[in-house]
This record gives C-alpha cells, structure tokens and sequence, in this order.
C-alpha cells in the first residue's frame, strides 16, 4: 500500500512542475487529427503533429484500413510466432523492404518497441555503440538493455565520432547509431561522413527515420535518399506512426540476415501482440500511394520552406534546417509555455518544448508542417506569432 510519506513526496513533485512552469498537461481532442482540430469546443489550426503527408484522416486511407479489418479481422491475440502472422503481415513486410531499398523488415507495435529490440541480440559486451547524443529516448532506451560498450559522441560532432571509433579499436562489432532527422533540432544526419567513417573503421551503421520516412529524400525515402547514401546503411528504424499515416507501429529493416536473428531473439518481437490487420491495411496503402507518386512530400517541403521564409522575416530566431520541423527557440522555458498557451488563444495549436525534452535553457516552440496546410494557414500562423510576440513583451 502507498505510504503516506510517498503519497506527500508525490505530490509535492507535481506541485514542482507546475510553479516551475514545465508541467505538460494533456488536452482533449474531439475530432480526428488534421490540419484543424478540435480541442475542446474550438476548432483550432494544428502545427504540432508529426502528420508530415497530410494521410492521418485521409479518406482512402481509412477505407483501406476499414476494408481490411473487415476481411482480416480485428486482432491476432497472438505474438507473431505462435499464430499472429497473417498474410498482411508479409506483405506489409515486404513493401517496407522495397520502399526503403533493403532486404529485409521486421514489424514490431511501435518504433519504441524496433529500438528497444535491436541492440540486445546483436551485441554484447566484446561490441560498441557509438551514439548521437541528441538520439530518441527509444534508441537510449534500447542500448541500455544491451550490453555492449558506450560511446556518445557530440551531436552530429564528426571529429567527435572519428577520435571514439579510434577509441573503440578492438572491439568485434561497432554500430554508429544516429536519429536521421532530429526531432527537437529538425536537422538531418551527416549521413555521408558517417558511411565514409563507418567504411574507414568498419562499423555498422543503423539510423532511426522515424521523422523522415515518407517526405526527406527526393521521392520520401528518408534520410538516405536525401544524403545519397541509399544501400550504405546497414540497419533502418521506422514507424508508421508519423507521415506513413500516424496509426501506430514500426519496423526494424535491415540486412537479411540481421532480420532473421532479429525474428529469433528479440524480445518485443517475441513477447508482444502482433501489430492489427487495420493498421497493416491502413500502412500498405499508403505506400501503394507514395509509390504511384508522392505529391504531398512536395507540399510538405513548400510549406515549411514558406513558414521559414515568413519567420525569418518577422525576425523570429529558428533553427536553420531543411526539414517539417521548425524550431522556434525562446531559450526561457516559462516563456515557451505562455507563448504556446497565447497562441492556441488565436488559435494555432503549438507545444512549447522545456526540460527534459530539450536542454535546460534551450526551451522552444516547435513548428511542424503537413502537406495539408495551405499557404493561408501558414501566414495566419506567423501572424499570431507576431501578434503574441508583441502581447508578452
Ligand atoms: C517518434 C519516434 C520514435 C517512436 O516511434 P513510435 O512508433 O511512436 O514508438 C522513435 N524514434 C524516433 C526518432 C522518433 O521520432
């Protein structure tokens, strides 16, 4: 039974966050996600989803997942090994596998889930892991229940990365693991450095494209269709919980024979519920859609380059970056709070970003931009930054 004393110690933590302003409060939506939602009783103007393609609430979409779970039912309540593999699941496999250019792919509930899976049973103690220092919580997460040797290197620091794989000589495998777009920063990875480094020292490369999968790279490949690195990187981590339509799930796509011991040993793969036929559905759709071609990427990329052209004109301070996510950097972390709480009153719905989520002092607004905003949406959004900007000064 709860203590009193840990009830008290619990209670005086929240009480914490909220006079330190960084207390992260959940808001109800009463609608499907989108370029405007509903939140509470408003409709608002959305630019804090990862919904880079605009695919969340779009209609072929969700009558291709309908369809499916229709004919392939609701759920496995099963893993995948015991009776939870359906055709779907190949298929989905598959068309992961020749949309990213690799051999193979396995699926797992959630990126989450794909990073948590892949170091343990690739690596152990006689292993290194050289790793970004501004890399997801799922890939932290996922290194942390391997054990192999730890090497975090400066973000994106390419001297850095060279003097720790000097460092990590004698080790039997290396893996440099990177996110392919950073999720706070919006910038991409130095993919080529770091296949002429992983070349010079043999070491494997795995890279995270959660936030890139489907719009980075000339037809949406991902970061190393955008680094002309296609067929150099060893190991892609993914999810469909971001452009590819924002269900949920993920995969791990990889050399062959990674994929085949990945199948054996890892332990989300092994132990949690097969991903359900209707997000299967959902997610073979929209790659049939981006492989016919892909004009929301080409939205998505006009967008964000319009809404960075309209801040950096206004004098707002952004990190600089080719990608859907623009940082707005406020550096106070109350500050970033107010001005997103200000900003849904003139109804943009944005999220001020503060420790732990981004370093202490580096507090921020994020913008993202979807292929389902229009360029009117884009100015009202600069206007209520300015308009704000002015009401806290
Ligand atoms: C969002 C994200 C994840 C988690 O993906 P889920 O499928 O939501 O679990 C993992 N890695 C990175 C880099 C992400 O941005």
């Amino acid at each position: 039974m709860m203590s009193q004393t840990m009830k008290t110690e619990l209670t005086q933590f929240m009480e914490g966050l909220h006079t330190e302003g960084l207390f992260k409060a959940e808001r109800i939506l009463e609608g499907p996600q989108g370029s405007r939602i509903t939140v509470g009783s408003r409709e608002v103007l959305n630019f804090c989803a990862n919904n880079y393609l605009g695919l969340s609430d779009n209609a072929e979409v969700i009558e291709s997942a309908a369809r499916t779970m229709e004919r392939w039912g609701y759920g496995l309540s099963s893993v995948r090994f015991i009776c939870g593999t359906q055709r779907l699941h190949k298929d989905l496999e598959e068309a992961i596998s020749r949309f990213l250019g690799m051999e193979d792919t396995i699926l797992f509930s959630s990126c989450f889930d794909a990073n948590g899976a892949l170091f343990e049973p690739l690596l152990d103690e006689q292993d290194a892991i050289l790793s970004d220092e501004l890399n997801h919580a799922s890939i932290i997460d996922g290194i942390r229940l391997c054990k192999a040797q730890r090497f975090r290197y400066r973000h994106s620091d390419m001297q850095h990365l060279r003097e720790q794989l000097i460092g990590s000589r004698g080790c039997r495998r290396r893996m440099i693991c990177t996110d392919g777009v950073f999720s706070m920063d919006g910038d991409i990875a130095r993919l080529q450095e770091i296949c002429d480094l992983a070349q010079q020292f043999d070491a494997l490369i795995m890279v995270d494209d959660s936030h890139a999968t489907g719009y980075i790279g000339q037809r949406g490949r991902g970061s190393a269709e955008h680094c002309k690195v296609e067929g150099k990187v060893d190991i892609i981590t993914t999810t469909f919980g971001k452009a590819l339509g924002g269900a949920s799930g993920g995969c791990i796509s990889a050399r062959a024979e990674i994929v085949a011991l990945l199948r054996q040993r890892s332990r989300p793969y092994l132990f949690s519920n097969t991903l359900a036929p209707a997000i299967v559905g959902g997610t073979l759709k929209v790659l049939k859609m981006l492989e016919e071609g892909n004009p929301y990427r080409e939205r998505t990329v006009a967008n964000a380059r319009h809404f960075r052209e309209r801040m950096t004109e206004e004098g707002f301070d952004l990190v600089n970056g080719d990608t859907a996510i623009v940082p707005v950097m406020l550096y106070d972390e109350r500050l970033a709070v107010r001005m997103a709480e200000e900003l849904l009153k003139e109804g943009i719905y944005v999220i001020g970003f503060s420790y732990p989520v981004v370093p202490k002092g580096r507090a921020r607004i994020r913008v993202q931009l979807s292929a389902a905003h229009t360029p009117d949406d884009i100015d009202k959004a600069v206007a209520a930054f300015v308009t704000v900007r002015d009401r806290l000064r």
